[in-house]
């Protein structure tokens, strides 16, 4: 369950729900005739224990094994904080503290092998976080000689996938903090600043509203709004022209990640959006709206970019919609499942994942429509609730 955790009753994942990850990761890692899964720090750290753990040169690994208690090797320095942990402190896995002159790799293979059948040296086949730096990768194949390495997404890919209430929670909370930033922006001034200016008052109010951080605030404007990516340079954005506002940061571990187009008029009648981006907008919208539709159990996950895709080149911008559709969100900004041709993964009640559509027209101007759906039991459920319609700026 969601649980109020110190001062401002932050929401978080509760130690029920991270000890009941853990003991489906034990028994899929059983099944997959894994002897123990080793988590670094990252998303998949996050989701097993709870833990938000600093990437540093000193390793930091939870070690799942098929049988039997996880630990948690952490420099002794990070002890602390690893203790607590919600599944620390449920007593659901094990702080094993490392010294500076101990050898961590050890501990790994140690605590390993109470996993593997045999004991000792007996270790045949782990899997490694994804993220997982290789100068830790490297030195655990030797302290685990014999052993075959894969991915632990091939193990958890299915349950991350896949959102549990408390999650979904979290998701809502974060997008509805981001719309709250896009509504300010769309209300506050724009025309005379710079692109940098209104990005670091995005990354602002992001925390102001609830976030535990940013973590991105695209501000494309004009000729830069075709550029999906756009990072936010000194341009000053002036009437006449559209802004693609994209932006998003993490609350309780969980992303947000919105997009809204606007149009900057600074009240002047003769700024209005000339009518090929009305047109080309209508089309974006109809696109991101018949997509959003579609969602529900079952269908496979290139439908939704079918969809879209097909409206869009129907109109001759076809060319101009250059990215997949969406991808997956949870504790990471992109995760599965992607929302691309080729993906058939069947989309599950609790899959979250952005719809968002753009047309980019290089040279002059390009719009984007991103809301996070989640796919309901009957049909999506649609997160972020920020009007679609070009969001026209006075100021
Ligand atoms: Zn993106
Ligand atoms: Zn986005
Ligand atoms: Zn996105």
């Amino acid at each position: 369950m969601t649980q109020a955790s110190g001062a401002g009753a932050r929401l978080s994942i509760g130690p029920g729900r991270i000890a009941h990850r853990l003991s489906r990761a034990r028994h899929l890692a059983a099944e997959s005739g894994l002897d123990a899964l080793l988590v670094g720090v990252g998303a998949d750290l996050a989701y097993l224990a709870g833990y938000a753990a600093l990437p540093l040169e000193r390793l930091t690994m939870l070690v799942v094994p098929a049988r039997g208690r996880p630990t948690l090797v952490v420099p002794r320095l990070e002890a602390m904080a690893a203790r607590a942990t919600a599944a620390a402190e449920a007593e659901t896995v094990a702080v094993l503290p490392w010294d500076e002159t101990e050898d961590p790799f050890a501990l790994v293979a140690d605590a390993a092998e109470r996993g593997a059948e045999g004991g000792a040296g007996t270790v045949r086949s782990v899997a490694v976080s994804d993220r997982l730096w290789a100068t830790f990768v490297l030195r655990l194949e030797e302290a685990l000689p014999g052993a075959r390495f894969s991915l632990v997404s091939d193990v958890l890919r299915g349950e991350r996938m896949v959102k549990d209430p408390d999650e979904v929670e979290l998701l809502r909370a974060a997008a509805r903090a981001a719309d709250r930033v896009v509504e300010q922006v769309a209300h506050g001034r724009l025309i005379g600043r710079t692109e940098l200016d209104v990005s670091r008052e995005v990354r602002d109010r992001l925390v102001i509203e609830g976030h535990d951080e940013a973590a991105f605030a695209i501000v494309g404007s004009g000729p830069n709004s075709a550029s999906p990516h756009h990072q936010a340079t000194d341009r000053v954005i002036r009437a006449g022209e559209p802004i693609v506002l994209d932006i998003g940061g993490t609350l309780g571990g969980y992303g947000s990640d919105i997009t809204r187009t606007l149009w900057v008029t600074g009240g002047d009648p003769a700024k209005s959006p000339d009518e090929a981006f009305l047109a080309l907008y209508r089309v974006l919208r109809d696109a991101q709206a018949a997509a959003t539709r579609e969602v529900r159990p079952d269908v496979p996950a290139e439908h939704i970019d079918a969809v879209a895709r097909e409206i869009i080149s129907a109109a001759g911008y076809g060319p101009a919609f250059l990215h997949r559709t969406g991808h997956g969100i949870g504790l990471e900004e992109h995760e599965d499942p992607y929302i691309v041709a080729g993906n058939r993964t069947p989309l599950r009640p609790g899959m979250a994942f952005s719809i968002e559509p753009g047309i980019y027209i290089e040279g002059r101007y390009g719009a984007r429509i991103e809301d996070i759906v989640v796919c309901g039991e009957d049909g999506p459920i649609v997160l972020d609730t920020v009007t679609r319609d070009l969001l026209v700026v006075h100021g």
